[in-house]
């Protein structure tokens, strides 16, 4: 036991050292600024031997020295805080380390990391709303956040949402019901038609009518930072970019100290309750991945932004917010961080799901340009026709209206390989399909 003690005190003086009161508000100043620098001046864990990496924490279960430190944990007297950890179904130190991790980078006063993004969105909409509760929200959503909303929400806990073109401000306002409307939930960029969501102008409206803000900002880390531009909570799929490497499933919850807290409630917290636990050996192979987000981001980016230009100019129809013709074009520009670019997806409408078949064919099994996948943030690059794949939870009529065409093929643009090795596979094939007359270009 003088043994445990004694690493336990080597380890809080460490990190004392590195997450000392100035720093940390030094680190808040920052935030405002860039997540690059935000992450840099995040508290730095190092392991228990002084290994540069920190330690994971592999426990279900903490000790204490005194019984009565026991009793101290559970009235939430000594917490995370001060390095009491009671359950790590409850607070993990490795899994809060890259929970630091993701405040630091959507610049929130506190984070927490959930066993997938599902679970980020369902437990924070559950905590901010009870039974009979009110949303409303985009109608362009993710497909899975879709069904949780109009189907599972209403019949579990008579949740109902109002689905709104967030585009239409008046819309969004008229659908508010005041004291009945908890929450407004919007993706920043839309999944899979690319819609940026007017984060400042939408956060002022909620707040207007006391409607907490919740983002979903799977699609644009680092790129944009929606709390920084108003918004209460950002929910990520931690699956895709931040990962990276297409192997993990998690999530994050990123807000105010008080939800996060309130989500850990021995007695009404939907994470300490409903359990979607993240595991501390995910949580370390994340955070190690957190410092080339940026860098992924950037050549992510870049490329997406070069493809999508080449094929707008060689005529197909593009849809790539970094376009000028994209008609939040300008609106990006003015919120984004602009040192990452314009995101790392793109989508070509094809129009019909046999022309879309056909090149995602062709691209994955003779071109060797990407892979027929759903998802996205991966190094290659994936490719799904949204209609009948992550959107086919919608019927017909809700797709149209999200502005799904049955051709849309969303593309996340990989950083594998040269651009130009991969731009002229994208070429080649593009070639071929206007050789079988399946080319649909203006
Ligand atoms: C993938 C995704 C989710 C769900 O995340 P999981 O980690 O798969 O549970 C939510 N929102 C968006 C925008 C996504 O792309």
């Amino acid at each position: 036991m003088t043994n445990t003690l004694l690493f336990t005190n080597s380890k809080r003086s460490r990190s004392d050292d590195t997450g000392s009161g100035d720093a940390k508000k030094l680190a808040s100043a920052i935030h405002r600024h860039d997540p690059a620098s935000a992450l840099a001046s995040a508290r730095h864990e190092f392991g228990e031997h002084g290994g540069v990496n920190m330690s994971i924490e592999a426990s279900a279960t903490f000790t204490v020295m005194e019984p009565e430190t026991m009793r101290r944990m559970f009235t939430g007297e000594l917490g995370p805080d001060g390095d009491y950890f009671i359950y790590s179904r409850h607070f993990n130190p490795t899994v809060l380390n890259l929970s630091r991790l993701m405040a630091a980078l959507e610049g929130t006063e506190a984070a927490y990391c959930t066993a997938s993004g599902m679970s980020a969105i369902s437990a924070v909409l559950l905590q901010l709303c009870s039974n009979g509760g009110h949303i409303v929200a985009s109608r362009a959503l993710y497909g899975g956040t879709h069904a949780l909303l109009r189907h599972f929400l209403p019949r579990a806990c008579n949740i109902t949402t109002s689905f709104v073109d967030v585009d239409d401000l008046k819309m969004v306002e008229e659908a508010i019901v005041e004291g009945k409307t908890k929450v407004l939930y919007f993706e920043s960029v839309s999944n899979p038609t690319l819609m940026v969501a007017n984060i400042p102008e939408l956060s002022r409206l909620a707040h207007q009518k006391g409607v907490t803000v919740v983002v979903d900002n799977t699609f644009a880390p680092m790129v944009l930072s929606p709390v920084r531009l108003g918004a209460d909570v950002v929910v990520h799929s931690i699956s895709k970019f931040i990962s990276g490497g297409a192997d993990i499933i998690a999530g994050a919850v990123c807000g105010p100290a008080s939800l996060v807290n309130s989500m850990m409630d021995l007695h009404q917290g939907t994470l300490m309750l409903l359990g979607p636990t993240m595991n501390p050996k995910v949580a370390f192979e994340l955070s190690e991945r957190i410092p080339h987000l940026g860098l992924r981001m950037k050549e992510h980016c870049h490329r997406a932004l070069v493809f999508a230009t080449r094929l707008k100019n060689l005529g197909f129809k593009v849809i790539y917010p970094g376009l000028e013709d994209h008609p939040h074009n300008e609106l990006l520009k003015s919120i984004y961080n602009k040192e990452y670019g314009f995101g790392g997806l793109l989508c070509i409408d094809m129009e019909t799901e046999e022309r879309a078949n056909w090149l995602m064919h062709h691209l994955q099994n003779h071109g060797q340009f990407g892979f027929m996948a759903v998802s996205l943030g991966y190094y290659e690059t994936l490719m799904s026709c949204s209609g009948s794949s992550t959107s086919s939870e919608m019927d017909p009529e809700e797709k149209a209206l999200a502005g799904i065409s049955p051709g849309l093929v969303r593309m996340s643009v990989g950083y594998i390989g040269t651009l130009e090795q991969k731009w002229s596979q994208l070429e080649k094939a593009l070639i071929r399909l206007q050789e079988h007359g399946l080319s649909n270009k203006n």
